[in-house]
């Protein structure tokens, strides 16, 4: 199986460019341990033996963590993530590492420092981002099932262009220990899979308290798999219009509002609800995703590892140096907004004020969950676009994170499944968003609706 699945990453990522690095000989080492201790009888993991490819912003020791930046080229973890460890002890066997937008700031894949990743359903598309190589290569069938980070849409959106299921557990679910920070506050690994029972089956693995992460949530993982084949008549579900009105494209409206009657005919009650404070989500995001960037990107500061400029006078040259050679301009621009936004004299305009919009937003959250199961969205406003068609205007860039960025404001799960496909041939990702904690109601919903 992973021969396979290598011998298809050398012809068909040749044109996709979901890789950033191919783990080769490791991946083949590993699949012929696994056999060895098969033959040995070893009773093994049901995960044994299952390929994957990981997100190039999740440390793996021994095997290059670019997070798609010249800050980090040369940079070899000496030690493995959380999430690596237990793929690890599964006996699974990494492919490889994925491209992203650079520290995963974007929503295409093409502030990558090193290439941009095309849309498997058409290569003149964007796969979306920040995840774009873990949606591309789970697209292009380059890996059965692989891993992506969430920090306001970054695994489901790319799902979504990528017509795969893309899933955000709730804050706190899956350890971030060794996944590089961008913002502590909002970042959640998941899992990218071909279907639904496939990301119940990952949940499984990647879900546990982890004491390495303070902010790992002291909760027991239910079995995933329990949730599917379920019965989802008299399931109560909300609509909410402003995720419905200006700025949605027809089509991808028109497949929302199919879905619904599917859901209907299965005996779910589906209302259309209303959620005033969306349209301050997206600002809110951008302050607090900036501020806490340009926070955790301090430590780039070319000495203690990464790229470190070769030609300065002074300490303050060499900091400086660095940052400028190793950051691209989209992390510059994350930097320098972030660090106005927390400057003695704006941080009660900006920073505070979007702390207490991202309270107010989950105010509104908790109220829709006192009166139903599921909130149901589009993923993003409109499908692929073309690349380059957006890469110079930022503000369009972000405007597409408008249906993700409130549930990682307000910490919740979330998932997007396939609901279709525009006039393009593009596909269009549905977005099903649960109570903190509840991914379980939400696998029973789009399995079901699958
Ligand atoms: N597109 C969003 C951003 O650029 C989300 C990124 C993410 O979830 N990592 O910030």
């Amino acid at each position: 199986v992973t021969q396979s699945y290598l011998d298809r990453i050398d012809v068909v990522d040749k044109k996709v460019g979901a890789y950033i690095t191919v783990a080769t000989e490791s991946a083949l080492a590993t699949a012929r341990s696994v056999d060895e201790k098969r033959n040995k009888g070893e009773v093994l993991s049901p995960f044994a033996g299952i390929p994957i490819g990981i997100k190039d912003n999740m440390c793996t020791e021994g095997l290059r963590t670019t997070c798609a930046s010249k800050m980090l080229d040369n940079f070899i973890p000496p030690f493995d993530a959380t999430i690596i460890n237990k793929i690890k002890e599964n006996d699974m066997i990494i492919l490889g590492k994925l491209n992203m937008d650079e520290f995963a700031m974007g929503s295409s894949t093409e502030n990558s420092a090193y290439h941009v990743t095309k849309n498997p359903w058409h290569l003149d598309y964007v796969p979306g981002g920040s995840s774009g190589g873990s949606a591309a290569a789970v697209a292009a069938e380059l890996a059965p099932f692989t891993l992506g980070s969430d920090t306001g849409g970054s695994i489901r959106q790319p799902a979504h262009y990528c017509g795969v299921v893309g899933m955000k557990p709730t804050y706190g679910r899956v350890s971030r220990y060794g996944l590089i920070a961008f913002a502590s506050s909002l970042d959640q690994i998941g899992p990218l899979t071909r279907d639904v029972s496939d990301a119940a089956l990952a949940l499984n693995l990647i879900c546990g308290h982890d004491r390495m992460d303070s902010s790992s949530a002291f909760i027991d993982t239910p079995d995933f798999t329990t949730y599917l084949d379920q019965d989802i008549k008299g399931m109560r579900i909300a609509l909410p219009r402003e995720f419905m009105g200006e700025g949605i494209a027809e089509d991808v409206k028109a497949s929302i509002l199919s879905a619904v009657k599917v859901l209907e005919n299965m005996g779910a009650v589906v209302d259309e609800v209303h959620m005033e404070m969306t349209e301050y989500a997206l600002p809110s995001y951008y302050l607090i995703s900036s501020a806490e960037a340009s926070s955790n990107l301090a430590r780039f500061d070319g000495i203690k590892y990464g790229h470190q400029a070769g030609d300065y006078d002074t300490l303050v040259e060499l900091y400086k140096q660095s940052r400028d050679e190793g950051f691209g301009a989209e992390v510059k621009r994350r930097i320098m907004l972030g660090t106005y936004a927390l400057s003695s004299g704006y941080y009660d305009a900006y920073y505070k004020k979007a702390q207490q919009v991202r309270t107010l937003i989950k105010n509104q959250f908790d109220l829709l969950f006192a009166e139903y199961d599921l909130v149901l969205t589009p993923t993003g406003p409109t499908t692929a676009f073309k690349i380059g068609a957006k890469i110079n205007n930022p503000i369009e860039m972000y405007l597409n994170d408008i249906c993700t960025v409130p549930i990682n404001i307000a910490g919740l799960p979330a998932i997007s499944l396939n609901s279709g496909f525009d006039r393009m041939g593009l596909p269009i990702g549905l977005q099903l968003i649960g109570k903190g904690f509840d991914e379980g109601t939400i696998i029973k919903v789009a399995h079901a609706y699958e």
